[in-house]
């Protein structure tokens, strides 16, 4: 005889039943994970797709197994503040690891939040996706290397990490370096130091991937160590039929991409004091405003298509009227040019510096998480207090109120982040002023 009670726990079971069979048979990846990454259940799809990634062999943690694809994915969970949502929705991730063991090349991977100590994430291998989607593109990309009308220019092939693999005669004539010099060398070496991050030259080539081709300009370096305006495009050699993409690891010093670096000196002496006037702020030669928002809608584009921090930093200097007041206007103008001095001299040249206001500045740091982007404001700030501004030989001390914010799903677009680093700023003038102050969610989001 049974009771209703059984009904129902019999119910519950083939239910339980029902749903395992699916999370079994699903054409795609599952895994159920914690909030700290450690894997609670997944079903043979994924574990098919991410043990190639295990280095031992064992899947515990999906944060340690997808470490080297998506090393800001723990830290992208850690900082979604909404109870619910999605984290990342398809984002592609490019596996360049072991092609022998018969893994994917490029995965697909969104992660969801169910509630505060329960994550989803959703795999899937686009591989071959991928690789129709590129094929689409090359042609263009061709027709594009064509019509760039090209004059003096040195091409390099390069390998599937960026690194020289052959390149034509006019490498010397554009770089000065001599041809054997450069083979194997990483495709930075074109670039000053600290005008790209690591971060940015992978970026670099995955939107060569993705789009066919990327196209930079700005100062390059020639052997001697002097420097040059050029540009510089790269593009992904098309695929020969029959091929992986990307190659397998064998073909790794293959070429991959090929880049064309020109010289462009002479168009930019001619743009340049229109392209200065148009970005760049009079008094201190920092990026105006519209500079700024210009770089900051391109990172935020870029952080959509990889994982990766980005940091805002907002300055406002303290009681400035009174500095104004004591000491007259044009010393007024000396100390927003010492702040922006003294703003270069603590970033790196890939940060992005502008004056937004009056005595008001901020700085985008790409690939810099919230830690070190509070390191590098209070740095900042402690450098302000210690070295006055001079004005006609007379030390002016002054101080500043620093905001800091970092990017995350949770915000729509940059507006919400300039928000919240203002916030932050606020609340830095409101404890008293010279002093550095990161931006908290309200009280009832921290619930
Ligand atoms: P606090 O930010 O600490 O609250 O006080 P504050 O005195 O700095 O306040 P507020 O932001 O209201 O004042 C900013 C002043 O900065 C007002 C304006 O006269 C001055 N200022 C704005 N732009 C310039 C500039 O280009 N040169 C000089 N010398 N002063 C400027
Ligand atoms: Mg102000
Ligand atoms: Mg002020």
């Amino acid at each position: 005889m049974s009771t209703a009670g059984d009904d129902i726990a019999h119910e519950q079971a083939q239910e339980y039943e029902a749903l395992l069979q699916f999370l079994y048979m699903a054409p795609v990846g599952l895994v159920q994970l914690a909030a700290d990454g450690a894997i609670q259940m997944l079903n043979p799809v994924s574990a098919q797709l991410l043990m190639p990634l295990s280095r031992d062999g064992g899947l515990t943690n999906l944060f340690e197994a997808l470490a080297p694809v998506a090393p800001d994915l723990r830290q992208q969970c850690a900082t979604f503040a909404a109870p619910q949502g999605t984290i990342c929705d398809a984002v592609r991730l490019y596996v360049h690891a072991d092609d022998r063991s018969g893994g994917p090349q490029v995965m697909s991977l969104s992660m969801l939040k169910l509630n505060a100590d329960r994550l989803m994430a959703v795999l899937a291998d686009v591989t071959a996706q991928d690789r129709r989607e590129r094929q689409l593109r090359k042609t263009d990309a061709w027709l594009n290397a064509i019509m760039t009308n090209i004059t003096d220019y040195a091409l390099v092939c390069l390998d599937r990490q960026g690194r020289v693999e052959s390149w034509n005669e006019s490498i010397e004539r554009v770089t000065g370096y001599a041809s054997a010099a450069i083979k194997g060398q990483h495709y930075a070496r074109f670039y000053p130091d600290g005008a790209t991050t690591e971060a940015q030259q992978l970026d670099r080539l995955r939107e060569a991937d993705e789009n066919g081709w990327t196209l930079d300009e700005g100062l390059r370096l020639r052997a001697d160590g002097t420097e040059f305006w050029g540009s510089a495009m790269i593009s992904p050699l098309p695929v020969r039929d029959g091929e992986t993409v990307p190659p397998a690891p064998q073909a790794d010093d293959e070429p991959a991409y090929c880049m064309i670096i020109r010289d462009i000196s002479d168009r930019r002496d001619a743009s340049e004091s229109l392209r200065k006037a148009a970005y760049s702020d009079h008094l201190t030669g920092l990026s105006n405003r519209r500079a700024f928002f210009e770089a900051a809608d391109l990172e935020l584009a870029r952080r959509k298509k990889a994982l990766r921090p980005v940091a805002l930093i907002v300055i406002d200097a303290d009681h400035f009227k009174a500095i104004n007041d004591r000491h007259g206007h044009p010393a007024g103008d000396a100390v927003l040019s010492h702040l922006a001095r003294t703003m270069r001299s603590v970033c790196r040249q890939v940060d992005v510096l502008a004056r937004i206001g009056g005595e008001e500045f901020a700085i985008i740091l790409p690939s810099v998480a919230l830690d070190d982007a509070l390191a590098i404001a209070e740095r900042l700030r402690a450098e302000v207090e210690r070295t006055p501004a001079s004005y006609e030989q007379q030390p002016i001390t002054y101080s500043i109120s620093i905001g800091v914010a970092v990017m995350d799903d949770t915000l729509d677009g940059f507006d919400g982040l300039i928000k919240r680093a203002d916030e932050a700023l606020y609340a830095a003038k409101r404890r008293g002023r010279n002093q550095v102050a990161c931006w908290e969610p309200p009280p009832a989001e921290q619930a």
